[in-house]
């Protein structure tokens, strides 16, 4: 057992891709699971249908990781309606792509705002709720660890951050009992990175497994860090992505 029965876990950008995964898996696992999304009220829905068909409790928070408002909004609306917090998974995220001199200052704020102030809100956020036992888990990226094509300043500057924020808070959250931690996915097989999309067959050339990753493979790392079996592991990343940065 992952021994979250009885706990309660917050999964960003939760309706769709690596996230859906996540937030099913810790239901699996004993978890009654909320979930962020942004635009997709009816992916939310359906994951938490799937949620409470397994016997669980699922909920589903409109709140745009860019606004910080929202990002307070939510944890709080989330601790209340369970009466505690958990497990909190950072794993909203948009991509990003461009040669530096193109990339517009909005873009560059926008990629910031949601792949770095959010996962830093959302701790801010969830650090008043969670207790010993507590857990943040992180989705970085492989790219954080081995950039392999042009035009990935942005979004590699935006999930290298995490490593930092990462460590940090496990050392500042170590006395208190709560692991924090980071995945770094490869190639997943998500709407961001469709494994038939046209950068599909240049990405599985750097993956020593030679294919794409399932969205399910990620969240079974995350449940393994979100439960009893990794609470000795904090301030770590993981590389779920099948050896690309080997
Ligand atoms: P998808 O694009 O398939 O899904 C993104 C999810 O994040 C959706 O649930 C989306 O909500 C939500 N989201 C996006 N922007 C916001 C926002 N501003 N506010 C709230 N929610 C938001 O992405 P993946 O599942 O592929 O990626 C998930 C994470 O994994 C990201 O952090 C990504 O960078 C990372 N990653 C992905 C890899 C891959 O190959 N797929 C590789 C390495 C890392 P909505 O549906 O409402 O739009």
């Amino acid at each position: 057992a992952a021994g979250l029965d009885g706990k309660v876990a917050l999964v960003t950008g939760g309706s769709r891709g690596i996230g859906a995964a996540v937030a099913l898996r810790l239901a699996e696992d004993g978890a009654d699971v909320a979930l962020t999304y942004q635009g997709s009220a009816e992916r939310a829905e359906e994951v938490v249908a799937k949620i409470t068909a397994m016997g669980r409790t699922g909920w589903a928070v409109r709140a745009d990781s860019a606004d910080p408002e929202a990002v307070h909004a939510a944890v709080a609306a989330v601790a209340e309606r369970f009466g505690r917090l958990d497990v909190l998974v950072n794993n909203a995220g948009v991509g990003a792509g461009g040669a530096i001199e193109e990339v517009a200052i909005e873009e560059l704020d926008r990629v910031l705002e949601v792949n770095v102030r959010a996962p830093y809100l959302y701790a801010q956020a969830a650090v008043k709720h969670l207790t010993e036992g507590g857990r943040i888990v992180g989705i970085g990226s492989c790219i954080a660890q081995r950039v392999v094509f042009p035009g990935a300043a942005l979004y590699a500057t935006s999930k290298a951050a995490l490593i930092g924020l990462t460590k940090a808070l496990a050392r500042e959250l170590g006395p208190r009992g709560i692991t924090v931690n980071l995945v770094h996915p490869g190639p997943i097989d998500t709407d961001m990175n469709p494994a038939d999309g046209p950068s599909a067959d240049f990405q599985r050339g750097f993956v020593a497994l030679g294919r794409y990753g399932t969205a399910n493979e990620v969240a079974g790392a995350v449940s393994y860090l979100a439960g009893e079996d990794g609470r000795y592991v904090t301030g770590a990343e993981l590389s779920v992505d099948g050896g690309f940065a080997a």
